[in-house]
């Protein structure tokens, strides 16, 4: 039963911006910070304790030492760590692209796959990403595009706006514009397939790898799937808006007032990502919070309560639907 800040591990892709250190507050000393990985216990860019008497364990080392209960009944059936919490900061464009499902990357690549969903937490005027097709096209059609450069007069590019919200199935192909800050809940993977980069070259100056043929392997070549609006909800001192739900995590935008009453029960931990505001978690342990901060809550912990006014974004993992 504890409730622990975590502080991330970074990434400077050539596509990153400034925002994470300059608005967010985040202690990095690379020229661009494109990522913070704010929940992670993947190899590639593990999440450290920041406070209380585990302090500088990774969130993995922390696990190991207290036990799986500490992720709740409802990770039991991952086998691993199941989720990838990260904020996004998109100076360029990234790199066209598509992510495997689970059988398809444990087969090839022996990790997870990546279903991902994006919250749009700030943007450029007339900012706009990809998702998807504007319509069906054959496998022929998607070979023949990759090879002559013309992928993108099919592909569908959506405005995008603060507070905006996508679920991008494995499989479905993407892209985040540049000029959109993101926080992204995502399966615990790195796998990415990339299919088109602009002609752009890597740090190295050599054009960075394409995944052309893995990509067409797993490419759904349709339009994305169109998702309803979810109603905001009013609670006592906050505001609750159901933003994805599907096997990997269930994820809330929170505009809290006041405070929030919140419960992370035996069935699984909470995450919290401060994306405005400050204030204060309690619940045994009590951990104060600026905007960009990721705290943890452990499963078993009960009833803790958010106090201060910001917006944050609750991730658990629900008992399979
Ligand atoms: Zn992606």
């Amino acid at each position: 039963m504890a409730i622990i800040k975590l502080t991330p591990a970074f990434k400077d892709y050539i596509w990153g911006g400034t925002r994470l250190r300059d608005d967010f507050g985040k202690q990095c000393s690379f020229d661009k910070v494109a990522e913070s990985w704010e929940l992670s216990c993947h190899k590639d860019g593990p999440s450290v304790v920041a406070t209380g008497e585990d302090a500088g364990l990774t969130l993995r080392e922390y696990i190991e030492k207290h036990g799986k209960q500490v992720l709740g009944t409802a990770c039991e059936r991952f086998g691993d760590f199941p989720i990838l919490i990260k904020l996004i900061d998109a100076k360029d464009n990234l790199s066209v692209q598509v992510h495997p499902d689970n059988e398809y990357a444990q087969r090839v690549e022996g990790e997870f796959g990546k279903t991902e969903m994006w919250y749009v937490v700030d943007c450029d005027e007339g900012a706009e990403l990809l998702y998807g097709f504007k319509h069906q096209i054959s496998k022929e059609e998607f070979a023949e595009r990759i090879a002559n450069n013309t992928l993108l007069e099919v592909t569908n590019n959506v405005p995008v706006h603060k507070g905006d919200v996508f679920f991008i199935e494995a499989g479905t192909l993407h892209a985040i514009g540049k000029g959109i800050l993101i926080a992204e809940i995502q399966q615990n993977s790195n796998t990415t397939y990339r299919i088109y980069d602009y002609g752009r070259v890597g740090k190295d100056g050599k054009p960075r790898e394409l995944h052309v043929e893995k990509a067409k392997d797993v490419t759904v070549l349709a339009p994305a799937k169109q998702y309803p609006e979810t109603p905001v909800e009013r609670f006592e001192g906050y505001t609750s808006k159901l933003m994805a739900s599907c096997e990997y995590f269930t994820t809330y935008v929170l505009d809290i007032e006041d405070k929030a009453e919140l419960e992370a029960d035996g069935s699984s931990f909470a995450d919290l990502l401060i994306l405005e505001g400050e204030g204060t978690v309690t619940g045994g342990d009590s951990v104060s919070f600026v905007k960009g901060d990721s705290i943890f809550i452990t499963a078993g912990t009960g009833k803790f309560t958010v106090s201060g006014r910001c917006r944050a974004v609750l991730t658990r993992i629900d008992e399979k639907q």
